[in-house]
Parts: structure tokens; sequence; C-alpha cells
């Protein structure tokens, strides 16, 4: 057998704390053990009919609803069945939902025929409700879908007896890809219609009606009824959840839930089942690893393989275990870890020598980024515009549209001020009593800073970018100004950010933001404080306060803070305006005089809180201020934002990330991607290489054992969150897969921004091979067809299709934020080049002009990639530098190279960057070819389960309709591409008469994974 040999230079150490960090992770997004992006409203009913849940969805009563003490839940909403008396919930909140469940507490004080506990619907003519005692037409307990005024779909449960003055609980399950509505009664299924061939989009718009206790219909009657606790979720719930939901509330409701297995939804297949080419395998090489004596060893993902039949299989994906520490490397000598291979009883072993500390080197930054302003992204040579521009121009014109005062709107509300005329406020996370409010902002700020340094080719955009850039920084800058100075000589005030008193008349701190309960006393909030909201929650934290909607919760204060300054420092970079500077430098000092008062533990404590703690890339801001102002105190401060579990496992820095222990498994993935980034932004200051290799172990990790297809790295069914990590790595399908969606768009948007600037120190043709495939087949492929609307997760299970949200840019989830900002720099990782412009990076495959100005060259790039697999660059000027092309992974039919029409003998290898060197001549021309083939990208743990790729084009089946199983092809395991027909030039291809096309231009259903068999 083979033995290949790894040398792994630096890597990493232990893991005690034996508290998993899933667990550190199971706060109370695992409601009742479902996730809490499953959940699109919640209405507890115990006083008043606000959502409970982080959406904002409050509820409206109408005419005598009123809220009545309970024996079993205390305090209820009670309807009189008066005619008039019932609860409207906002029409959006069922818009652009694949299913729904509906799970709520009603307990009947009348049995009259045809009231409905909830009638939703776009209309009289279009809606579906739930009759406890059925309807006129027919006695006994029903749900009716009605469409366009006939009767659609009905799920009859005659047996169904509900008494009076008495708690039932109901629940209603409209799933879509199993087309199944199913209703359960205390918490069994008591009715189920199958074969329902519709979607929700038949029976919904973006305004609805969706009441509870009134009927759409004029003229039946009211419900008289006492509800509580009425949900509304966006994944189908099984049997199981809902009876899980009743039987928690029954314990009291605060009832700890056992992590258990989540139900697989998911088709299993039996361990004989072939995957792919490890069907044909013969043989698998052993390897042999080097490490540092604490260092964890980087297993090598993928080893050698021998295969039969003639077939040319691909390295083989070995899966290795995955210590929680590091105990196995403490000593010198030597180890045997053995392996699996999926499908197989294949078991490669590895040896591992440990070796004595090394004094290995961690890299140097040797490249940089070139400005915005510096790169235009151009037409294809047909004169078509790319999707990139496409994109581009969809966000651009939308920001240029936009009123600065919208995004001012919760700072002024903070500070007590009055609003300027046509000052509108925005809506989801950033409305008044959201704690995450003026997050769009930062966003905001961001996206025009990029949006002025891209827009050279447009003065009147350009003028209008820089207009809004000045008077939010202008705004701001007042305000800022104004915290914990006296409002006139001699009043009072406290200017210490430590010694922050109480809200007026309040004897506590706390989080209500609404109109009556907000403070605005900024004379008392330190100096230098900037926020939409008054500085509790940032004590709060410190002080404990979790993650939730409750006066005496938070959320992510310090996530917010990171996008406002992170804005304002992108503002004075590309405008110079020492305001924006000012104002993050205010609040950089005031965060420094808190946290630096804290213990480590505390600290661990906070950032380790789930959402409550999360910071963004507070660290990464705190760094890169102190390299704008050279003022060391601000990389202290980024450094109190080290998460010092994930990245050196205790205050002892004893494993961790550092040692090349995966410490993040099971962890909310947009949570932590910012904060590696923040690692790698201190390092590049501090110098200190542990930083470093908890960056570069991190990104190893992502790419390999949580990466999906489309380049997103987030969505776990194990632990139930689709925003988490999987609970353990390199198990995609046992863990992964995550119901209502995967692949957070702001989690790929952090990766990419973490590859970028990991691929500055380490010239890894891998970083930018990831960093394309996560550009065109989920940043690209995340926006809407006709508007900047976006999308949240990315669904990829079988039949899935995209949402989009945020259009008119009024309502800003997480990534909505991050969407302003990746549409608005798509061409910011085209080119780099060398600290001291000796060298080119050519990275991705763009039409593009680049203006070199340290040089005095400008280099364009002609093609029409990826609808055809050549690109062409000309150099205009003339000048001595490498130019360094990447050859990337998947160019395995070959590269080459022509320079002024002349073949070049060059060695290209796929997976390198191929260097041309000389003096360059104006008129230079390169010409590259790079032929596509077709090939496989396997979910590492069930391998027949793949994804289609073209070159760098993920191809995804368009689904004609909702489905629940995975879409089987069958493929020549010798030439994958030889029963495939269709047209490289438009990307659009057919396998058994179904169609695949790229990702990005895929509006529809889709089939993004495949069930695979080679013959
Ligand atoms: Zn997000």
């Amino acid at each position: 057998m083979n033995v290949s040999k790894f040398f792994v230079g630096a890597v990493f150490f232990l893991f005690t704390a034996q508290m998993s960090l899933v667990h550190a992770q199971s706060g109370n997004q695992i409601l009742d053990g479902i996730g809490e992006t499953g959940m699109i409203a919640r209405y507890i009913f115990d006083g008043d009919a606000k959502d409970w849940s982080r959406n904002n969805l409050h509820a409206r009563a109408y005419g005598e609803v009123d809220f009545k003490d309970d024996e079993q839940f205390k305090k209820v909403l009670s309807l009189p069945g008066d005619g008039k008396s019932y609860i409207s919930i906002p029409g959006e909140s069922v818009q652009n939902e694949e299913s729904i469940s509906i799970a709520t507490w009603v307990n009947f004080q009348s049995k009259e025929l045809g009231q409905l506990l909830f009638d939703f619907g776009k209309d009289d003519r279009t809606h579906f409700f739930v009759a406890p005692f059925g309807i006129k037409e027919q006695e006994g307990f029903q749900a009716q879908v009605i469409l366009d005024g006939k009767s659609g779909y009905e799920v009859l449960s005659p047996d169904v007896e509900i008494e009076t003055n008495q708690w039932v609980h109901l629940a209603l399950v409209f799933d879509v890809p199993s087309k199944s509505i199913s209703v359960f009664v205390n918490g069994q299924e008591a009715g189920k219609t199958e074969n329902v061939e519709m979607e929700l989009e038949d029976l919904f718009t973006h305004e609805n009606l969706l009441y509870l206790g009134k009927p759409i219909v004029s003229g039946n009657p009211y419900l008289k009824a006492k509800i509580y606790d009425f949900r509304l979720y966006r994944i189908p719930l099984s049997e199981k959840q809902v009876s899980r939901i009743r039987y928690i509330a029954l314990k009291g409701g605060d009832a700890v839930v056992r992590r258990e297995k989540p139900e697989d939804n998911l088709p299993k297949f039996s361990s004989d089942v072939p995957q792919l080419y490890n069907e044909f395998l013969t043989g698998v090489s052993d390897v042999e690893v080097e490490t540092e004596l604490g260092y964890l060893p980087r297993l090598p993902r993928h080893v050698k393989g021998t295969y039969r039949d003639g077939v040319k299989g691909p390295e083989v994906r070995v899966l290795w275990p995955s210590p929680i520490d590091n105990s196995e490397v403490t000593k010198a000598g030597s180890y045997v870890v053995t392996g699996r291979v999926p499908g197989t009883d294949f078991k490669p072993k590895a040896k591992i020598s440990v070796k004595a500390k090394q004094d290995v080197k961690t890299p140097d930054m040797k490249l940089e980024v070139f400005g915005l302003n510096q790169v235009r992204l151009d037409s294809d040579t047909d004169g078509q515009q790319t999707k990139f521009i496409e994109n581009r121009d969809k966000f651009i014109n939308t920001l240029a549209a936009t009123n600065p005062d919208s995004f001012l709107y919760m700072f002024r509300n903070a500070f007590g001020q009055e609003q300027p005329e046509g000052a509108e406020p925005l809506g989801v996370w950033d409305s008044q009593e959201t704690k995450l409010r003026g997050h769009a902002t930062g966003h905001y700020l961001t996206a025009i800073a990029q949006a002025y340094a891209s827009t050279g080719y447009d003065e009147e955009l350009q003028a209008n970018f820089a207009n809004k850039m000045d008077y939010m920084v202008e705004v701001l800058y007042k305000l800022s100004q104004m915290s914990g100075k006296p409002t006139k000589v001699g009043g009072e005030h406290e200017s210490d950010p430590t010694k922050v008193p109480h809200g007026p008349g309040k004897s506590t701190y706390d989080s209500d933001l609404s109109e009556n309960g907000i403070r605005t006393d900024y004379w008392n909030w330190g100096k230098g404080f900037i926020s939409a909201y008054p500085p509790d929650q940032f004590i709060m934290l410190e002080n404990g306060a979790s993650y939730g909607t409750q006066p005496t919760q938070v959320w992510a204060p310090y996530y917010t803070l990171h996008k406002i300054l992170a804005g304002l420092m992108d503002i004075y970079e590309v405008s110079g305006n020492k305001k924006a500077l000012e104002v993050a430098k205010g609040m950089g000092d005031w965060v420094y005089a808190r946290l630096s008062l804290l213990p480590t533990d505390t600290l661990i404590s906070m950032w380790n809180s789930y959402i409550a703690g999360e910071f963004g890339g507070m660290n990464e801001a705190m760094a890169r201020l102190d390299r704008i102002t050279d003022e060391p105190r601000y990389l202290k401060v980024a450094q109190l934002f080290d998460n010092i579990k994930m990245f050196f496992g205790d205050a002892e820095h004893s494993h961790g990330l550092a040692k090349n222990v995966d410490s993040f498994r099971g962890l909310h993935a947009n949570q932590h991607i910012p904060q590696i980034m923040g690692a790698l932004e201190i390092y590049r200051d501090s110098e200190s290489p542990e930083y470093y290799r908890v960056a570069e172990n991190f990104w190893y990790k992502a790419k390999h054992d949580y990466m999906y297809s489309i380049g997103g790295v987030a969505g776990a069914r194990n632990p139930t969150n689709a925003e988490c990590f999987i609970g353990q790595p390199a198990t995609l399908y046992e863990n992964g897969f995550s119901a209502g969606g995967q692949n957070e768009t702001c989690a790929t948007y952090n990766m990419l921004k973490l590859t970028k600037n990991l691929f500055l120190f380490d010239q890894r043709t891998e970083l930018m091979d990831y960093y394309e495939r996560g550009l065109y087949n989920h940043i690209l492929a995340s926006v809407a067809e006709d508007s900047p609307a976006n999308t949240y997760h990315v669904p990829l299970r079988p039949g899935s299709v995209k949402r989009f949200g945020n259009a008119d840019m009024t309502g800003f989830t997480c990534c909505n934020g991050t969407a302003l900002e990746s549409s608005t720099k798509l061409q910011n990782s085209i080119y780099f080049k060398n600290k001291d412009n000796s060298a080119l990076y050519v990275n991705l495959f763009v039409p593009s002009t680049l203006e070199w100005t340290e040089k005095n060259i400008a280099i364009e790039q002609k093609t029409d990639f990826p609808k055809a697999d050549n690109t062409q660059l000309i150099i205009k000027g003339e000048g001595k530098f490498d130019l360094n092309i990447r050859v990337p992974q998947w160019a395995t039919k070959g590269f080459y190279v022509k320079v002024n029409g002349k073949e070049q003998k060059i060695k290209a290898e796929p997976g390198s960057y191929m260097t041309l060197n000389r003096k360059w001549n104006n008129g230079d021309v390169i010409d590259v070819q790079m032929p596509f083939q077709f090939h496989l990208d396997p979910v590492m743990d069930q391998q027949n389960i793949a994804s289609l790729f073209y070159g760098p084009v993920l191809l995804v089946a368009q689904e004609p309709e909702p489905r629940n199983d995975w879409r089987k092809i069958t493929l020549n395991a010798k030439n994958i591409g030889s029963t495939i027909e269709g047209n490289p030039k438009t990307l659009e291809f057919t396998i058994d008469g179904v169609v695949f096309k790229p990702f990005y231009e895929t509006y529809g259903r889709h089939s993004v994974y495949m069930d695979v068999t080679l013959e």
C-alpha cells in the first residue's frame, strides 16, 4: 500500500473543558427543541398581543378583547364572540414561506357552528381555516382550504369531540414538500390530507388577512374562546414536535429540553448504497503526518485511492476522528489514527509523529488589495451585462434612492431628538422596540462608502453617495458629541463611561426601547457613546443578561456596534472624513473604559453567550482602528474581544483552534466567523502567531468539514438551528440540511472576507478557489431576478426555492445587511498585488479594468467567463512585474497560455498560480484557456448525494414542483459528461430530460443536490 507523507508545520492544542461547545450554545434558541429560525411569530397573550419572537410581528386586538386570569396559564386572551372582537396578525407574516405550522392552546366557551379558530388568506375567496365544531354545510372538527371560492382541500376529523371550558392543544401543519395538511389535537394526529397539489403562494400574497377569532367571510359567527400561546412556524412540525410543545407547556414551560437526535425526515440510505466512485475503490493509501508537541495534526481530508474497471476516481475523502482536546499530542512519540471511507470497509490509517517544539514561522502579509475605485466591472465581450453588473446596479440604484434619515431615525430617537420631515423608521430588525436597531445603519455606512468608491463611472451617482456620507457622518458626529456632556452650563451629566447611572426614574438597567420606556438622558451616557439605543444593553451583558425580547434581556449590542464602527471607518478611508474617525475613536474609548475593568472570566462568559455576546467583528474593527490611528490602546480593546474558549481553549491557552482543536462544532456560524477575521487582523498588527493559527485552522476546517456545495457553512439539523455549524465535523448528511433552510448568506459574506484576507498572507490557491465558489454560487445567487431583494437562508433540500426579501431597503435582517456590502464591492478580489508592486495576482476571471496607478499600468480583462472557458488580459502601459494567474483546482483538462499569440510552455498544475515574469509592453496580450469539465461535489458522509459543477459553475436541477426526495440521476463513471447534453455558451444542460442551469440564474424550485448513481 502507498504511504504518502504529510508534514504539518505549525498546528495546535488541548481542550479540557468537557462542557461541549454544542451545549454551550444551547440557550433559548432551542425553543422546545425547535430552532429559533423555524419560528415566524409567537403570541403568548399573557397581557398583550405582542410577538415574543425577534421578528416584531406584533398582532393587534380589536373590539372587546380582554386578558383574563387563568388557573392553568395564569393570564390568557379572551375573545367574547360578540361579532366584533378578534386579533389580527400582520399580513406579511406568512409571505414568502414554503410551509407553515400553527400551534396553540384554546379553551372554547361555545360550540356554535361556524366559529373559526383562525382564518388566514389573501381574501374571502382564497383562505384557510380551522372550524373546531364544523361549519353549517358540514359538522365536525375540520380544516379547510378554500381556493377561488371553492373548497380546495379539507381535513375532516369527525371523531374529534371538543368540549367547552377545557384547555385543548390544537395544531395544523401545512407541509408543502410532502404535499400534506395535518391537524393535531392534544399532541396527536387527528386527521391528514395528502396529495395537496398547491403552494402557499396560491393562498397568500404580501398583504393577507390573518385573523384569530374572526371569519374572513362576513356573516359567520366570531369565536368565543380563550387562547394562549399562539405560534406560527415556517417549518412543517412533526407529530413528535407538536406533542413536545404541548408536553413542555403542561410541565410549566421552563423544562429543559433534552437534546435529542432530530427526527430524520431526510431520506435515509442503507450502508450498502453505492457512494459514487467509492464503489469502484480497490485501495486507499495510509498516510504519515508530523506534528508538533501540543498541536493536533492536520490530517489530509483526501488521500490517494486506486480504482477498478478503468475508472479514474478522484482522491478519496477520508473521515477522521476529531478529538475535542489535544491530549493525544501532549507527549513526543508516535500514534496511529484510523479513518473511514463512507460506503466502504476501508479503514485508512494515519501514523502521526509528535515532534518536539519547532520554530515554525507564520507568514507575513505580502499582498494588498486594490481600492474599489481602481477596478471597474465591464460588460462581457458581446457587450452584455454580466451578473456582476446586474447585481451591482440593482443595489447601487436602490441605495441611491434611499433616505438617510430613515437610517438615522433610531439614533435620533435614542437621543430624544426631533425627526426631520419625511423621516420614516425602518422595519424588521431596526424597528422601535427591536434591540438590534441600528445594525442596518452600519451596513448602510459601509455600502454608501463602497458605492461612492465604485461609481467613478457615473459622476451624478458618485455625488449622491458623497452627500449621503457627509450627511450621515455629520448627524452621527453631533449625537456622539452630546453623550456624557451637560445640556447647559453646569447641568447634570456623567462623562465617565463606567459610571452610567440607571435611566431617569428607573431602579435598574433595562432594554425597553418602547416610545414610553426608552431612556434618552444622553448627558449621562459617558463621553463618546454612539448607538441607536441607550448604553443599558452593553451594561446588562456585563451583568449576565441573556438573549431575548424581554426588557431584562439583550440582543447582541456589540454586533450592532461593530457594523456602525466599521461603516464609519470605511467612510473615513474612502473620503478622509475626520469626523467619521472621531466618532469611531470616541466609542472605541468608551468600550475600552468598560471592558478593561472586567475580569477575564466575565469576558469569557460574555463572549460565549449565545447571540447576546455576539460581537460581529469588534476585534477586527478595533485592530483596524489601531492601525488607522496608530494608537495602540485600540489593539488592547481588540484583544479584550478574544473568544478565549474558541481560540485558545481556556485562560491558560491550553488548546482551542490555535492548536488545531475543532472548538466551533455546533456553534452559531455567523456569531463566530467574524471573530476569526478579527484574530487575523490582530495577528497582522501584533504578529503573535497563535492568532494566525486560529484563523488558518478555522478556515481549513470550515472549508473541508462544514461546507455545502454553494460555499455556505451553516445549517445544522443537530443542534436544531439553521444558523449553527453541525454538531460534529464532517457529518453534513447526518447532522446538516436543517429544516427551513441552510447557509445563512451573511455567514458566506464573512467567509469570503476571511478567505480574501488569509490569501494576502498565504497565496494558497485553495483559498481563491473557495472564494470563486462562494462568490458565484452563493453571493451572486442570493439576489432576486428583478430587484435587490435577497436571501437570508439558501435552502438546499430537494425541490427548494430561494426566498428574497427587502427589495426596497426598508427592513433588514442580518443577511439583508451584508447583501448591501457584498453587492457594492463585487470587484474587490479580482486582482491583488504585492506590497512592493512587483507582482500582480489575477484571481478571478471577470470582465473588468484595473487601474494599477502605483505602476502607471492598466490591465483590461476581456471575457465571457463562465459562459466561455477563456479570458484575455491586455496590458496598457509598460513595466516589469510577475503576472500570477490562478489555475483553478477544477481546471483538470489543461490550462493554456499565449502571450502575443505565442504558446507558453509553462507548468500550470490545477490548484496553483502560474507566473509570467517579464518586462511588459504596452499592448501585450495574454490569452488564457482553461477547458471546463463536469465534476461532482459529494456530501462527505453520504457521497451519492452530490452537486454537479461545470468548471466553477454549480448547475442545479430546475424542479417543476415541491418534493421531499432527492432527484435521482445516473451518470457514466468513466466520463460523467458523456450523457449530459446542452450548450456551454448558455450553461443550460439536460440530464434525462431535466433542465440544469447555473444556481445564480435559478429563481424557481431547484435541487442543488441529487442522488447520483455512477455506472
Ligand atoms: Zn444572516
